[in-house]
């Protein structure tokens, strides 16, 4: 059997047949991963009415690619109290959010319970609004920095009102890759092990890719091999996420973009390779909005949402920081020939817009 007629029959795909993927013509891959979309979903595209809030960007850690963190090339120190991060989320709340998406840098100055009160302050007044936060990172982090574990970090997140983890600092898994762009940061087989904990008590969570920087093809196919092999022990996975790589504003010096083609082609074989993994995303703060727009024809089936404010990828040069209107977002997915479906964070639909 070739490589199209295996995708075509549903035979799982391993490391160098993922890699043979990008080999195709973009518009084969394109029809394949839409196969696998219109017959999981038809041509109903997701997203969600969210806030990003991102409470702090003082970090003890040193990833080369961020742009974010105050301690690399942002001189703007920041640190919300909670009050300051009340205040946005009642705004959100008012403007129609239903999601609050925190994710911090790796703060020594203000403990976990800087941390976890945010959470429990923000459930306590919304006990509707869904939580989601705390990426393994951060959670590595707190255990690093406070000397408990990683059990007892996710117990106290449930017991302080977060819903889901995001899936952020999963960045690229390869060993030798990770040891360059974010050495000290939570390992690989870590940041899989805290997914895994998590997902054993019943909870969900995503998993991103930061791609386009230095790694390789093969890199990426590993990564989403090994998300996949988590996937098979826990099903707790809900969305992968590659995030594109913006290169202002940071340590790396990468020169060239990645290609919208090889964007399109990753979003694709994440669609051929994860089948196990409901939802892929094209996060559009990262993707821009008019490319992902076009992956949802390339196997995408979620847009995020409309975010409203973001601080970690326009401080490396993204231009989706300020979010966009409801009405706007789902103009864009209806003429794209899409059907726009507000979802909660677990991908319960809430409204089709036909
Ligand atoms: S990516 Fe996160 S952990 Fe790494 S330096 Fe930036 S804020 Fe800190």
């Amino acid at each position: 059997m070739d490589l199209i007629e295996k995708v075509r029959n549903k035979v799982r795909l391993g490391q160098e047949e993922g890699e043979a993927l990008y080999d195709l013509d973009l518009y084969t891959l394109g029809e394949l991963a839409d196969s696998i979309r219109k017959e999981k979903y038809g041509k109903k595209s997701y997203f969600n009415i969210n806030r990003h809030i991102n409470p702090t960007n003082v970090c003890a850690d040193i990833c080369k690619f961020c742009a974010y963190s105050a301690s690399r090339k942002n001189p703007n120190q920041y640190t919300m109290t909670h009050e300051q991060i009340l205040d946005i989320v009642d705004n959100s709340v008012k403007l129609g959010a239903k999601e609050m998406h925190l994710v911090s840098a790796h703060n020594p100055k203000d403990g976990v319970e800087w941390y976890m009160g945010a959470f429990k302050k923000i459930k306590a007044k919304y006990p509707d609004l869904h939580v989601k936060a705390m990426t393994a990172a951060e959670i590595d982090f707190l255990t690093r920095e406070y000397g408990i574990s990683y059990d007892e970090v996710l117990d106290m997140m449930i017991e302080n009102g977060v819903d889901s983890m995001p899936g952020g600092g999963a960045e690229i898994f390869d060993e030798g890759v990770r040891e360059y762009l974010c050495k000290g940061k939570v390992t690989s087989a870590q940041w899989l092990d805290i997914h895994q904990r998590w997902h054993e008590r019943g909870k969900e969570s995503n998993a991103t890719m930061l791609f386009g920087h230095i790694e390789t093809r093969a890199h990426r196919i590993d990564h989403m091999l090994r998300l996949r092999d988590l996937q098979d022990k826990t099903g707790g996975l809900n969305a992968f996420i590659p995030l594109v790589y913006h290169r202002e504003n940071n340590f790396l010096k990468i020169k060239d973009y990645l290609s919208g083609q090889e964007i399109l082609k990753t979003y694709a074989i994440s669609r051929i390779l994860l089948d196990n993994i409901p939802h892929i995303k094209a996060y559009w703060v990262t993707a821009s909005i008019n490319l992902a727009l076009i992956a949802q024809e390339f196997g995408c089936d979620d847009l995020d949402g409309t975010i409203e404010k973001e601080s970690i990828q326009s401080a490396a040069g993204s231009e989706g920081a300020k979010g966009m209107s409801l009405d706007d977002f789902v103009a864009l997915i209806k003429n794209a020939g899409f059907v726009p479906v507000e979802r909660d964070s677990l991908y319960n639909e809430l409204r089709v817009y036909s």
